[in-house]
């Protein structure tokens, strides 16, 4: 390692977690006060309600102190019984880790194949459905924002192509990544579960994850028979009325939501939303100009939150991110598992604005001329050109 300081300020592009801004630090560093104390009841009530409104959603939610991945656990075993079958969609790396997952803990999942360059197929789901004549499927399990190659699902297309099959299956999205970065519209599209983490679009370090839960998910978990006992979510009901938790919660970091919450609403959530699609496409654009290719190949669901890029043949993602991190100070997201070392993913997600995005992309044209990786030059000047072209047009703050 290096033992010279680096001056200046680190950039964290990866997919999350995002950098934290200063208000959330902040907010975080108030001292530990007592969970099941009289001051602690406000601090809960306003996370649980605050977390309704990016959900957006007039039902369920529930906090644990845990990274996203317990979040997902949570959702598949307070919904599901020992056996059941569960359609998943294979988006990208996370979600064949959640289709393991389920295996793992004992279900049975028909996993339909996808080639990671873009969401779900709606069709293809609508067709596993029509087949169920028995309604084996229990749910239906797609990941909004796959952060493995910076794809989104159409989730409002899938529950109607759910609907219009007139299946039973509950829907549960993984948006850990996606919410409060691109849209997400929690009972508008009649989600059932969605899981979320803290440390991506909500601009909190890792440690917090979220259930958006519906009546009829709720009302399932009554009769649903996987073994729990920490995700339970019957068990967070009684406590959460008040604003408390049946066990310590994340005290700290519920400071930093609330924080996260009313900054989110200062900006607007679609002002939010069009900041980072605008960022997105920005990144396109410069993606472009170097004569490289973004991975996500389906029009329209390109997403806000990162950009994957494909390396040109023969070149390794991972020797390009390590010599652009030694010499520029930035952190590019790694290929994972089916794309390893094929493509890096360049985050442009949580607390970020224009200036970092062009310092951002400066860091990765320079680091792709350091490490000798085939490209053109103009990538950085077309992505301001779309920038000062594409002036962001904002709605009034909720
Ligand atoms: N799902 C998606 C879409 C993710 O991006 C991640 C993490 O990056 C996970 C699941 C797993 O979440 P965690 O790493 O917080 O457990």
């Amino acid at each position: 390692t290096d033992p010279m300081r680096k001056a200046g300020r680190h950039f964290l592009q990866i997919p999350g977690p995002s950098a934290v801004p200063d208000r959330i630090l902040r907010a975080i560093s108030m001292q530990t006060i007592d969970h099941r104390g009289p001051d602690f009841a406000d601090v809960g009530q306003k996370a649980l309600k605050g977390m309704k409104t990016i959900f957006r959603t007039d039902q369920n939610v529930f906090i644990f102190p845990s990274s996203g991945t317990g979040a997902w656990e949570a959702a598949l075993v307070n919904t599901m019984s020992p056996g059941d079958t569960v359609l998943m969609y294979e988006t990208g790396h996370f979600a064949t880790l959640w289709q393991k997952m389920a295996k793992k803990i004992g279900l049975n999942p028909v996993f339909i194949e996808g080639d990671w360059r873009g969401g779900a197929d709606p069709q293809a789901i609508e067709d596993a459905l029509r087949k169920d004549t028995d309604h084996e499927i229990k749910a239906v399990c797609v990941v909004h924002n796959e952060t493995s190659t910076g794809s989104v699902s159409p989730i409002a297309e899938v529950r109607a192509a759910m609907d219009a099959t007139g299946h039973p299956a509950l829907l549960m999205v993984d948006s850990i990544s996606g919410l409060a970065s691109v849209p997400f519209e929690f009972d508008a599209w009649g989600v059932d579960v969605c899981v979320s983490g803290s440390q991506k679009g909500l601009m909190l370090p890792p440690g917090l994850s979220f259930n958006a839960v519906s009546d009829k998910a709720l009302e399932v978990a009554k009769s649903a028979k996987m073994q729990r006992s920490y995700w339970d979510w019957l068990d967070m009901v009684g406590p959460n009325a008040t604003g408390y938790f049946p066990y310590t919660p994340g005290t700290n970091l519920l400071y930093g939501l609330n924080e996260a919450v009313d900054m989110l609403h200062e900006e607007g959530l679609e002002n939010v939303f069009e900041r980072h699609r605008r960022h997105g496409a920005a990144t396109r654009a410069a993606v472009r100009a170097w004569g490289l290719e973004v991975l996500c190949a389906r029009q329209g669901q390109e997403s806000g939150v990162l950009t994957a890029v494909m390396m040109p043949e023969g070149h390794s993602a991972d020797a390009f991110r390590a010599t652009t991190l030694a010499h520029y100070d930035i952190s590019l997201g790694n290929g994972l598992s089916k794309v390893a070392d094929k493509v890096f993913r360049i985050g442009h997600l949580g607390d970020f604005n224009d200036l970092m995005l062009m310092a951002t992309l400066s860091g990765v044209e320079m680091g792709l001329a350091k490490a000798g990786v085939p490209h053109e030059s103009g990538g950085v000047q077309a992505a301001m050109d779309h920038l000062k072209t594409h002036e962001a047009v904002k709605v009034a703050a909720e």
